[in-house]
């Protein structure tokens, strides 16, 4: 057993003390696990955007200091009373909302959306007892979504952790915890394309380049890709977007374009933009009688879906998802196994790789909008 079983740990951590200001690495006090908590030591995170909207804070209620990180890899180093499905030495990917299997949701075969698990944006602290596992002189630092990957060491709630196959590389399955399992999930396991099927995906960010990824998975034939910023094209035709409309390019709308190009709509289409117009966009644009459209995308607090109720009435159905409709406890290891059995590529969303005190780099990319995924080595 590890000397540092049931010891606080001192280890580096990024924290992020202001709004908006570069991470500072910090050494921190990381507590045992309590119960129904895992300490993990992180190996390997990335960065998403999410982490980047609540460290600007120009939405969200802010909360400093916190550390942030949502997508990670790395080794259980201690667990916590009560804790029977981990142990140390188990490889792990921490994930933002929880499956505690308990719940209505849990139990149900269709949910992955927790009682107790789901994402809130709003805590920084561990909901057994309301406090923080991280501290710097005694001073409290926040945890973000319950994983705060940024630091050398980790606490997590038991339910939040994927036990996955130790052979998986760890520096390319992390981006499996948010991002890219929102979009191959919104296809794989909302949209499910037949083989030979026309899809479209609004938005080729990391979340959009993944659902095209599972429609190239599903065999899909055509894979159209919508974007106002046609620079985001070419690296989209890696993932097997095959034929692209930037709506910018006609005077009409563009459901109207996509219908003219695919006989009257498409089969499928998979919305990752977070914007309204391309919402409403993306369920027009499927054909009557059979065609899906699913949300992704996070809407802006006002934003109201509006359509004529006939789109529905010709037998259009309209869906939408949370993390691609995974389970993360339940489902994760065997998307892990599409990795590893080569029918998901993960190289391809990697475009970047930075050393722990670099970290604000990869915030650079993902500002100048230069980046799918950097990842973020924590061992030098
Ligand atoms: P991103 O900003 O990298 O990509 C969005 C892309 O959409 C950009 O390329 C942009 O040019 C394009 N776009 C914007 N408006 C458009 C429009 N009207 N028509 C066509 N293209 C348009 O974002 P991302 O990280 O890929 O995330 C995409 C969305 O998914 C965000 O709203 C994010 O909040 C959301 N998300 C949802 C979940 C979930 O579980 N539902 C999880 C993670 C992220
Ligand atoms: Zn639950
Ligand atoms: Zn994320």
């Amino acid at each position: 057993m590890s000397s540092t079983v049931g010891q606080v740990i001192k280890c580096k951590a990024a924290v992020a003390w202001e709004a908006g200001k570069p991470l500072v690495i910090e050494e921190v006090e990381v507590a045992p696990p309590q119960a129904n908590e895992v300490r993990l030591k992180i190996l390997f995170t990335s960065l998403c955007h999410t982490d980047v909207y609540f460290w600007e804070a120009k939405g969200q209620t802010p909360m400093f200091p916190r550390i942030f990180g949502h997508e990670a890899g790395g080794i259980v180093e201690s667990v916590g009373e009560g804790v029977t499905e981990l142990q140390p030495g188990d490889h792990v990917l921490p994930v933002f909302t929880g499956e505690c299997g308990e719940c209505r949701h849990c139990k149900s075969e269709e949910s992955n959306m927790c009682d107790l698990l789901r994402i809130n944006t709003d805590r920084g602290v561990m909901i057994s007892d309301g406090k923080t596992r991280f501290s710097k002189n005694g001073q409290p630092i926040y945890h973000f979504v319950g994983t705060s990957t940024f630091s050398e060491y980790t606490v997590v709630h038991v339910g939040c952790v994927a036990k996955i196959n130790p052979a998986a590389p760890l520096d390319k399955v992390c981006v499996l915890s948010c991002g890219i399992c929102t979009g191959l999930g919104a296809t794989l396991n909302v949209a499910k394309p037949p083989k030979g099927s026309s899809v479209a995906i609004f938005g080729l960010g990391a979340v959009g380049l993944a659902a095209a990824e599972g429609a190239r998975i599903a065999g899909a034939a055509r894979i159209i890709g919508v974007d106002l910023n046609s620079s985001r094209f070419e690296e989209a035709k890696k993932f097997g977007v095959n034929e692209f409309v930037n709506p910018k390019d006609h005077n009409k709308p563009v459901q109207e374009v996509i219908a003219e190009l695919t006989d009257g709509g498409v089969d499928r289409s998979v919305e990752c933009t977070g914007s309204i117009q391309a919402m409403i966009s993306a369920f027009e644009c499927v054909h009557d009688g059979w065609g899906v459209a699913v949300l992704v995308g996070v809407p802006n607090k006002d934003d109201a879906f509006k359509t004529h109720p006939v789109n529905f009435l010709n037998e259009r159905t309209l869906k939408g998802t949370f993390y691609g409709n995974y389970k993360p406890r339940s489902d994760l290891p065997s998307v892990v196994e599409k990795y590893m059995n080569k029918e998901l590529e993960l190289e391809k969303f990697i475009t970047h790789t930075v050393s722990f005190s670099e970290i604000n780099k990869a915030f650079d990319y993902m500002l100048k909008g230069q980046s799918i995924r950097c990842i973020i080595r924590m061992e030098d």
